[in-house]
């Protein structure tokens, strides 16, 4: 503590436990919200704050993004205009083509069981090898 002699008002930081001058700390806003920590914890805070908004920032525009690629397609083909399937499409179409051969089908329904080969097939059609 005897470094402590030369700093007036000494104040413990709550997040870090060192002690500051208290003239020098700065109010926590996501941490210790309305109490003063130390400059290193008030650094480390306002990163963490900025890449928590970065991320904010970068789902919403993600968000967007998904949004105008959905509307285009839909708007692009109810005006006639033939686009190739996206990987999400293919995926989901060969989805419902596996799930034909797991569905709850009653057991006497043979018209979609399959095995292996023909799952197999429907996933190397469904990504274009045959
Ligand atoms: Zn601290």
């Amino acid at each position: 503590m005897e470094y402590l002699e030369n700093i007036e008002e000494p104040t413990q930081c709550i997040h870090c436990k060192n002690w500051f001058e208290l003239s020098d700390g700065y109010e926590s806003v996501k941490w210790h919200p309305e109490i003063t920590i130390c400059n290193n914890c008030n650094d480390a805070e306002t990163k963490e704050m900025e890449i928590d908004e970065e991320v904010e920032d970068l789902k919403s525009d993600l968000e967007q993004a998904e949004y105008t690629v959905v509307h285009c397609r839909k708007r692009l083909k109810e005006l006639g205009v033939t686009l190739p399937e996206t990987k999400a499409e293919k995926w989901d179409k060969l989805d419902g083509e596996i799930g034909k051969f797991y569905a709850n089908t009653p057991e006497s329904s043979e018209e979609e069981e399959g095995d292996l080969l023909d799952i197999g097939e429907a996933a190397v059609r469904a990504f274009g090898y045959l």
